[in-house]
């Protein structure tokens, strides 16, 4: 590379991703491959529609790439494409969300999510982000004392206030969605259902969580997160009479995009055809397995474990511990300046603020995705707990 003060700061953060333990549980490693898409030439073609129906000539290519990230989606998730559509294109999570609600519910509808506090995501309809403004939320809560679901509860307000559409899936649950009881209590008030399974797409893809798509009318996902793959999102849609995947697609573009990032496609499709591998499975297994021993042994350490332990690569622990412990802010600065990369949340009922919350998001994909088993997950408990209790 001819520019240096870019390739040095490449090289930096290169740098500061292989010298740390990181536990968000949002990120992963890339293969080289994916890379490779990703810096490819592709990036250089316009190719406004979809395959077979552009707005610019010369698509031919990028047409095959698009159609085979489309049939690797279908594979890699065991689904008939006469039942199913996928869009390939949303340029990532929030956007595939703000699409879909776009296609689906008209202006000012409402939209049931979980509240951001509770293990949401903003664009579940919250207040500062533009699904709070475009759409109404009509917020749900995970239960007081087990912090997990309550579906008696949430069919209550599902009833009582009839969102168009709910969406089911987080950024910070540890624990099984249960999807036939979320498709019970959709269908109780005439609403859609959305999964956004961003966060455990790639332990569905390995097999280690339970499918949505038997339950859902929509399934959005980001690329990056479990799943291993680029910064990208996918959205699937159900073909029936309503055709709502129409909806959806006409959402995305010209709703929403103009061109799709045909390298980031091409980047989704390497990383589809990854996690269709053995190797994969294994390292989705592996990724709950050491999550399941990061909070086991937090727990014997005295932290107290959201929700009481997780099933999932990922975990909350409440370092505030009601003024007794510190604030997290305050733990995920010394974590980091330990060399532990992890970011402070909100706990549910929280007593402290969004920025400076009561508790810490643990994942176990990056550092599972570097070969770590059950063992190192008990050191870096020992050293988190090491390094929260030090003055
Ligand atoms: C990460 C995430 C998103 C948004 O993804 P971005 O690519 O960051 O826009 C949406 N929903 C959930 C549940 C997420 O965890």
């Amino acid at each position: 590379m001819k520019d240096t003060q870019i390739k040095k700061l490449i090289a930096a953060e290169n740098k500061r991703q292989k010298g740390v333990i990181n536990l968000i549980a949002s990120e992963n490693y890339v293969s080289k491959d994916v890379l490779e898409a990703l810096g490819s030439e592709l990036t250089n073609k316009y190719a406004e529609g979809y395959p077979g129906h552009r707005y610019y000539r010369g698509t031919g290519v990028v047409d095959d790439v698009e159609r085979l990230a489309q049939e690797r989606a279908f594979e890699l998730f065991k689904l008939n494409p006469e039942e199913w559509s996928v869009n390939v294109q949303p340029l990532s999570g929030s956007p595939a969300n703000v699409a879909v609600y776009t296609g689906l519910v008209p202006f000012g509808g409402r939209i049931m999510g979980m509240a951001l506090e509770h293990g949401g995501h903003l664009t579940h309809g919250q207040k500062v982000s533009v699904t709070g403004k475009f759409w109404t939320q009509v917020p749900y809560f995970v239960e007081k004392g087990s912090e997990r679901l309550n579906y008696g509860e949430i069919q209550k307000i599902a009833i009582a206030e009839k969102p168009v559409l709910i969406v089911a899936g987080f950024t910070a649950y540890a624990h099984v969605i249960d999807f036939k009881k979320f498709r019970e209590i959709a269908d109780a008030c005439g609403a859609y259902l959305m999964v956004d399974m961003s966060h455990f797409a790639g332990l569905v893809a390995g097999g280690v969580y339970p499918p949505p798509f038997a339950y859902a009318d929509v399934v959005t996902t980001t690329t990056h997160k479990t799943l291993r793959g680029p910064r990208s999102a996918l959205i699937f849609t159900r073909k029936d009479k309503r055709e709502l995947n129409k909806l959806v697609n006409r959402a995305v573009f010209p709703g929403m995009q103009g061109g799709p990032h045909v390298n980031q496609i091409a980047a989704v499709a390497v990383a589809l055809k990854e996690a269709s591998t053995p190797a994969f499975k294994k390292y989705a297994e592996q990724v709950v397995k050491n999550a399941k021993v990061l909070a086991d042994e937090l727990g014997k350490l005295g932290w107290r474990v959201v929700e009481g332990g997780t099933e999932t690569h990922l975990l909350r622990i409440d370092v505030w511990q009601n003024g007794k412990g510190i604030g997290g802010r305050e733990a995920a600065d010394k974590l980091e300046a330990a060399g532990i990369i992890v970011n402070e949340n909100t706990i549910p009922f929280d007593t402290r603020t969004p920025k400076d919350p009561s508790g810490l998001r643990l994942g176990s994909a990056p550092e599972t995705t570097r070969g770590k088993k059950e063992k190192d997950f008990v050191a870096i408990a020992r050293k988190i707990d090491t390094v929260l209790r030090s003055r």
